[in-house]
């Protein structure tokens, strides 16, 4: 069976990388994988300046998703990841001009400590008054798919959207919190609505489990994320070492899909050429106009899936240049701050590898749902807010020995509400279809983890369809 991969980012690599394991075990497959940059891994992509690992894109992964490790585990680079320094983690929100550190006990965004939760400056007294009503909170569920925002406003008020919902959310999404579906999301805050009632009472209970389990196993807890020595790259150079070079079509844009009987036929600036199967791993909005002939509506429901736009940018100084900024992982800019930045992480404490004692990386992040016009500024327009935003935010006067922005123009999904849905009648449109899958980070969660899961699931249903097909044809 002859299957064509469009696009190679990490979800489409990963399923070039599964297709390349199921082929070598017997499965009667061969595999093009195709990509219109000269480049493969598409956003995740490390530089290094100097004696320093910059990352462009993903600076690391979730350590509890297990698809990354796994995978590096069978590149042969687990040696090589690296994990948060977490003994260091502390993260600032920027409240009227001035840093304010996260409290205590703040799971994500619900608190679970009572005297951090009530001394911080994070939050007013109403606002703290409010969460202390919040344990009374009686179960109950939304009958519609509610926002983020939405959520989070009825549990704790408009404050905690405005300073954390929205900054982490744009952290983690690029998007806003009023326009993220919950359900898709935070699908344990329905959850945990729906059992507890009250946010904090569960995510007391989580915090007890999980204090419980490491007690009883001696294990000491993992870090939140993990990377590479070698940036996130690492990665994607170890994927392309283990697949075939002929398989690999860089620089080849697939401009259009036709389905002729039950086979594909792929156009490319080379010509036609036919395939029995095909693994769609670009961004939705692409998919979705290859598919407008084949099937209307599949093509309607990838069509409405929203993207939005950033641009990381990360400047390079001597440690000791960066006395006035405060300890920790980074912060976050609340959008009724009135900056244009978004966050920034101080990579040099987040990660080892990355800068060697004498220098330190400031990577801000600017652009997503609110600000698409980010985008179009130049690199010196980006370098002056930037530098500016710094200094008024921590102080930093000095200059940088280097700076670089990467843009990513309408890279990251977003779920909206309905999203749930759209996905299930995209599985159920897939389903029928039998010979197209889709993999990316639209299709089962955002991150690199679940990206390189859907990659995995689409060679795994691939090389089960060549089988059977097989023992049909025997
Ligand atoms: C700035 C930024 C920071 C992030 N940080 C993190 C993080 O820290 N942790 C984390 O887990 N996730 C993070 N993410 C999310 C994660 O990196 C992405 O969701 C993931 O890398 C997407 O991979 P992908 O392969 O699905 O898509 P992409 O990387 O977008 O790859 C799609 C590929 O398809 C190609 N393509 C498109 N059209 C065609 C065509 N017609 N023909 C051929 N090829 C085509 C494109 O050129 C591209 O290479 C971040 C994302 C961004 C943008």
């Amino acid at each position: 069976m002859r299957i064509a991969i469009i696009g190679g980012g990490i979800s489409g690599l990963s399923a070039a990388y599964y297709l390349e394991q199921e082929r070598a075990a017997g499965a009667p497959i061969e595999y093009s994988l195709f990509e219109s940059n000269s480049r493969l891994g598409g956003v995740m992509f490390s530089d290094k300046i100097g004696d320093c690992v910059v990352e462009g894109g993903p600076d690391s992964f979730l350590t509890e998703k297990p698809w990354a490790h796994q995978l590096c585990a069978e590149l042969g680079i687990a040696g090589d990841l690296i994990g948060s320094n977490d003994s260091q983690r502390v993260t600032y929100i920027l409240v009227k001009g001035r840093l304010v550190p996260l409290p205590d006990g703040l799971m994500f965004m619900v608190p679970t400590k009572l005297i951090p939760t009530a001394l911080t400056s994070l939050f007013s007294w109403k606002t703290k008054f409010r969460m202390l009503g919040e344990l009374m909170h009686p179960p109950s569920s939304a009958d519609i798919d509610e926002t983020v925002a939405q959520l989070v406003e009825r549990h704790f008020g408009a404050e905690v959207v405005d300073r954390l919902a929205n900054p982490l959310l744009s952290g983690v999404y690029g998007g806003d919190a009023s326009s993220l579906s919950v359900r898709a999301v935070l699908p344990r805050f329905v959850e945990m609505e729906e059992h507890y009632g009250s946010l904090c009472r569960a995510m007391l209970a989580a915090r007890k489990k999980i204090a419980d389990m490491q007690k009883a196993t001696g294990n000491a807890p993992r870090p939140l994320f993990s990377s590479l020595k070698g940036g996130m790259q690492q990665m994607i150079d170890a994927i392309v070492a283990h697949l075939n070079p002929q398989s690999l079509r860089t620089s080849t844009e697939v401009s259009q899909l036709t389905r002729r009987n039950k086979d594909w036929e792929l156009i490319t600036p080379r010509g036609p050429e036919q395939f029995d199967a095909v693994i769609f791993a670009t961004p939705a909005r692409i998919a979705s106009k290859m598919l407008a002939t084949t099937d209307a509506q599949l093509s309607g429901d990838l069509g409405k899936v929203e993207y939005s736009s950033s641009v990381t940018v990360t400047l390079g100084y001597q440690r000791e240049q960066l006395k006035s900024c405060p300890p920790g992982f980074g912060f976050l800019v609340p959008r009724s701050e009135g900056k244009r930045m978004l966050a920034a992480t101080f990579v040099h404490t987040k990660f080892p590898f990355r800068a060697p004692d004498s220098k330190a990386l400031v990577r801000c992040f600017l652009g997503g749902a609110n600000d698409p016009d980010a985008l179009k500024l130049s690199d010196e327009e980006i370098t002056a807010i930037v530098r500016k935003e710094l200094r008024q935010i921590t102080g930093l006067e000095a200059d940088p020995w280097f700076v670089k922005v990467y843009r990513w123009d309408r890279a990251m999904a977003q779920y909206t509400p309905g999203h749930l849905e759209r996905i299930e009648r995209i599985g159920t449109a897939l389903k029928q279809m039998k010979n197209l899958s889709i993999a990316g980070n639209f299709y089962r969660g955002i991150g690199v983890p679940d990206c390189i899961r859907t990659g995995k699931e689409a060679a795994k249903h691939m090389a089960a369809l060549a089988r059977e097909s097989e023992t049909i044809k025997a």
